[in-house]
């Protein structure tokens, strides 16, 4: 699980689910998510998350439920 912090939540991403499909970086309106290759497969990774509006699109369109809020 790749884990990024946003404000009082983090933002995780399930790269054992995560097929690199790219919707989630084609919804977000604010760029939060990039396709890298990680090990040979193209995984999302929060590398703009600062900039997330919580709008949680990524995470109820992510066909694989790979998005995950986590609060602590
Ligand atoms: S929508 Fe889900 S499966 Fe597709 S790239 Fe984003 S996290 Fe991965
Ligand atoms: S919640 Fe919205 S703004 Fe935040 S990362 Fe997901 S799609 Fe982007």
């Amino acid at each position: 699980m790749a884990i990024w912090k946003i404000k009082e939540w983090d933002w995780g991403c399930d790269h054992d689910k995560c097929t690199g499909c790219n919707i989630c970086a084609e919804v977000c309106p604010t760029g939060v998510w990039e396709m890298e290759r990680i090990n040979g497969k193209l995984k999302a990774v929060g590398t703009n998350y600062k900039e997330c509006i919580d709008c949680w699109s990524c995470l109820s369109l992510c066909p694989v439920e790979a998005i995950l809020a986590i609060y602590e």
